[in-house]
């Protein structure tokens, strides 16, 4: 494969090109991962950055409507529109429930569009990553704005907030009750939440539950990266396509903000060191996993079972051995 040639022709905004970067980054054959890295090397830095947005909801409450009416009205604005998927689950089910396009069939059929259902992978960690080089090279290849789903479940939502700029959180009008089920690290972690399906039926109500969530988001300790009146919730209707020209304004006066406070950067700085240091842990353990580690953790673990050593001592022994002279205690 010639990197060069799939760098350019990224560069030029080719959907194709930019899906076989993807797929080259999911690989996990070894050679594979060094073209993956030589490409990614040879993007950074394009100059190129579009808006990272994070969207998490329950199954069911609106996600991919909300992709398909939200992202349509970026594309009638002329915006290109990249759609990611962090799916812990797909591992398990088989098959992806997120970025699927069937159910965004208008934005999928765009030709300023481009949607990457989750790949199947069992850890949080390998996804992870993943999302995070395919962010990087819809970037390259001219996105304006990057969509990151995923579903309220587990750490996935903590995945994606650490590599959005905006997080947003849908959710489903409902009784009061039902505010105290949302865990409140999420409700922190949200910039906008929008309550969907506000029409019909079921507009009074997501009218109450938006104004619950104002009243919780009142409630919480204000945060640096925030200007007066953010996070805010507000109501929209994806299948009518109510209230996402609001949400759109919201989403860019708070981008605004923190562009011109140092927010922005500032985070994405943060983020880049969060990753950085989450990948020497990864990697690290990684290494444990493999010989010669492997074995002699094995033999240790069986002097620590049958009681011959202490488990700290093993501990000790063990890194002193593999670690002692490059990592000094
Ligand atoms: P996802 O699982 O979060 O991706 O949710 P879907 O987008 O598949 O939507 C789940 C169900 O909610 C579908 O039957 C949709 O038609 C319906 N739905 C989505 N958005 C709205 C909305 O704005 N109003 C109403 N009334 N129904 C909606």
């Amino acid at each position: 494969m010639d990197i060069e040639d799939l760098a350019e022709r990224i560069l030029a905004g080719e959907r194709r090109a930019l899906a076989r970067g993807i797929t080259l980054v999911e690989s996990g054959r070894a050679d594979h991962k060094t073209m993956a890295r030589a490409l990614l090397e040879r993007l950074r830095g394009s100059g190129r950055e579009a808006m990272r947005i994070g969207l998490s909801g329950t199954p069911g409450v609106g996600k991919s409507t909300f992709i398909e009416s939200f992202g349509m009205m970026l594309v009638a604005q002329g915006l290109r529109v990249a759609v990611l998927a962090v799916d812990p689950s797909s591992a398990r089910t088989g098959g992806s429930i997120l970025g699927d396009k069937t159910r965004m069939e208008r934005l999928s059929r765009s030709r300023q569009a481009f949607i990457r259902p989750s790949p199947a992978q069992s850890h949080l960690g390998g996804v992870a990553r993943r999302t995070r080089e395919a962010i990087a090279l819809c970037e390259a290849a001219g996105f304006d704005v990057v969509l990151i789903e995923t579903v309220g479940v587990g750490q996935s939502e903590t995945v994606v907030a650490e590599m959005s700029d905006l997080f947003l959180l849908l959710l489903a009008p409902a009784g009061g009750d039902e505010l105290q089920g949302v865990k409140r690290g999420i409700m922190e972690t949200a910039d906008i939440i929008l309550i969907n399906k506000a029409d019909g039926d079921l507009k009074a109500t997501a009218t109450r539950t938006c104004a619950d969530y104002a009243g919780a988001l009142r409630l919480l300790r204000k945060r640096p990266q925030d200007p007066e009146g953010f996070p805010k919730a507000l109501t929209v209707s994806a299948a009518l396509e109510r209230g996402l020209e609001t949400a759109w304004a919201e989403i860019n006066a708070l981008a605004d903000w923190r562009r011109e406070t140092g927010h922005f950067a500032g985070r994405r700085a943060e983020q880049a060191r969060f990753w950085f240091e989450a990948e020497v842990r990864e990697g690290l353990l990684a290494r444990l996993r493999r010989e010669p580690v492997k074995g002699a953790m094995a033999a240790l673990a069986a002097q620590v079972e049958a009681g011959q050593i202490s488990a700290e001592l093993a501990a000790d022994e063990l890194l002193e051995t593999y670690l002692g002279e490059s990592l000094p205690t």
